[in-house]
């Protein structure tokens, strides 16, 4: 057979074993991956048929459901009638979305538009670095994040990330990101109160600054909550202390909103349930409910008045072809639109109270050590005895999953943990989720 005939004779599967390297997947001839065709709410169903409820969204992203049918009408009309101008120029959607994203923040924020998660923390770093550069401040560069947290794939973000699971195969990465340990109450000391215990957390992160000489940070980032590394509720005491040492130290807070935002923990960010006013704000995915991809750096009003100025100071030189593209934005706002409409914040909020009460049912397993989540986000830790708390090992977890998979739902699991175990189960259905959803 000449290649040609070869090509037409292979299935949809041996086609994709040949030509498609999947996404942090592992090739393994014995479990071919799932070649998804539709989805309807949210269910997917693959091409032989089987249908899934796909209780993480994606990878916790498309956040109004599958087949809403606007979003597509509302992209086909933008693309029809302007596909594109790079963001050196603007367009109406860019312009009326910056202005949306506003009215659901507590400050005054510019936006600045790229493609993903990654490339929005990316954009934050930059921001952080030029803006001390140009505050009279040249030696603040360096980044503090959490250890367990996930802020992207690129170099930046990769750097910022705290899994050494999907760093050490690439390192050295980049310079000048420093981690310290999240609160993880489910592993706090038994002698200390919760509260207690953030707070002790949070100031590990003013020691942190001391040590490293507090005029070379730039910026903290972490996310409200640290979800793929675990589902990791802080205290609020822990977030507000943070954003106090920051402002002591003259430190940027960048929060990274990717998961968290457009209504995953029942409100519009994360951030809003703990009062907080951060200077950065990255988002992404729920952004379009990943219809299309967009992501924003939002960027405090005061800090943005620094790239003004002087002819030297009022470059941001960064720019991505894609950022801010038409049909992104046009199928954003719409996406926003319907999450008002149907209320799915609330919504989120609601069901996610219910998916918890439900979940908690499961603490009586003698290997189910701890159960949280906050809207519709919510994490099952696995160990091996409730006392030991230790992880279960990755080929227990990969069980479970293939077991729920073959009920017809879909969950997920945490990226990393402390001990290089992925032993938490996440959930994270569409806000769109019916009651049966849940229940099932
Ligand atoms: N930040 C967080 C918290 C994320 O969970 C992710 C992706 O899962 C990212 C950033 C990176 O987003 P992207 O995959 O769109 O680059």
């Amino acid at each position: 057979m000449d290649n040609v005939q070869v090509r037409e004779s292979l299935s949809l599967i041996e086609k994709d074993r040949k030509y498609v390297w999947h996404h942090i997947s592992p090739y393994k001839e014995e479990a071919p991956p799932m070649i998804v065709e539709k989805g309807e709410g949210s269910w997917i169903t693959d091409y032989k048929g089987n249908r899934y409820l796909d209780a993480m969204s994606g990878l916790w992203c498309v956040n109004v459901g599958y087949g809403r049918e606007e979003l597509a009408e509302v992209a086909a009309e933008q693309i029809k009638k302007l596909a594109y101008t790079p963001m050196t120029n603007s367009h109406k959607s860019a312009i009326e979305l910056a202005e949306k994203i506003n009215a659901m923040l507590d400050d005054e924020y510019v936006i600045f538009y790229s493609n993903s998660g990654s490339d929005a923390n990316e954009v934050a770093f930059k921001i952080a670095r030029q803006y001390h550069q140009q505050n009279g401040e040249p030696n603040r560069y360096k980044i503090i994040s959490r250890y367990r947290a996930y802020h992207g794939s690129s170099m930046g973000a990769l750097s910022a990330t705290g899994q050494s699971l999907r760093k050490y195969k690439y390192e050295p990465l980049s310079a000048g990101f420093i981690h310290v340990s999240p609160p993880d109450h489910y592993r706090k000391p038994d002698n200390i109160s919760v509260e207690q215990y953030n707070l002790l957390k949070a100031r590990e992160i003013e020691e942190t600054i001391k040590f490293e000489q507090k005029e070379t940070i730039a910026a903290v980032i972490m996310e409200p909550l640290i979800t793929g590394g675990g589902v990791i509720i802080p205290h609020e005491v822990y977030v507000q202390e943070v954003e106090r040492i920051c402002n002591r130290h003259g430190v940027l807070l960048i929060i990274d909103e990717v998961i968290c935002g457009f209504g995953r923990t029942g409100k519009a960010f994360g951030h809003q349930h703990f009062n907080i006013k951060p200077d950065i704000i990255t988002m992404a995915k729920g952004l379009t409910s990943a219809y299309l991809p967009l992501s924003i750096t939002a960027i405090r009003k005061e800090i943005y008045e620094a790239f003004k100025g002087t002819e030297e100071n009022y470059h941001f030189r960064h720019v991505n072809t894609f950022g801010g593209n038409p049909a992104a934005c046009a199928v954003a706002l719409k996406n926003l639109e319907i999450m008002e409409r149907e209320n799915l914040f609330k919504r989120s909020e609601e069901l996610g109270k219910k998916l918890l009460n439900g979940l908690e049912e499961l603490k009586n397993h003698p290997n189910v050590g701890d159960v949280r989540g906050l809207g519709l986000l919510a994490g099952i830790e696995i160990v091996e005895g409730k006392e030991t708390k230790k992880p279960v090992s990755n080929e227990k977890i990969a069980k479970l999953i293939a077991a729920a998979k073959a009920k017809g739902l879909i969950i997920g699991r945490n990226g990393d943990t402390v001990a290089g175990h992925n032993n938490i189960l996440t959930l994270s259905p569409p806000l769109s989720s019916t009651d049966d959803d849940i229940q099932f």
